[in-house]
């Protein structure tokens, strides 16, 4: 019995053909154009992934919703994110229902990946430590300001 290995041949490949699907059993990887080999030696030759294609079914309590919405944009988006087009939304309404959500356009999106920031977790984490540091640095100017204070009286008094 064989599987899909979701690989495509290396041996192929090598030869010229990089589209020649790879078949697997317990122990050998396979192709129809007579290459067998170890996994381990298949994988050894860096063989390319293919990328399996998620299609989309709608779940049993889905229902089909009709949206106002720019053709220009509709049709981009349609483009841009073909299969994911319909899980995407659906999260994207999801999403609006889950308390109130804070929508990030690409722009603020594009400067928080330049400063390392890839999700809402790692948004809350930042600012977390923001209002910590504020807290500290507040804390540390009103000392600077008590020895002062403390400095000024004594030269006065001095
Ligand atoms: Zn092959």
């Amino acid at each position: 019995m064989a599987d899909r290995a979701f690989i495509f041949c290396p041996f192929c490949r090598n030869m010229g053909n990089p589209r020649s699907e790879l078949q697997r059993d317990n122990v050998d990887f396979f192709c129809l154009m007579g290459h067998r080999a170890p996994h381990a030696q298949v994988l050894s030759m860096a063989p390319e992934m293919i990328k399996s294609e998620v299609i989309f079914k709608p779940g049993p309590h889905d229902m089909k919703v009709e949206v106002w919405c720019n053709s220009e944009v509709y049709a981009r988006a349609k483009a841009a994110l073909g299969e994911r087009f319909h899980p995407t939304l659906a999260s994207l309404i999801r999403c609006c229902m889950a308390g109130e959500p804070i929508v990030i356009d690409g722009q603020q999106a594009e400067k928080l990946r330049k400063l390392g920031i890839r999700s809402g977790q790692e948004m809350v984490v930042v600012a977390e430590q923001n209002v910590t540091l504020a807290g500290e640095n507040e804390s540390l100017v009103q000392q600077v300001n008590q020895w002062e204070k403390r400095f000024e009286r004594a030269t006065v008094d001095g």
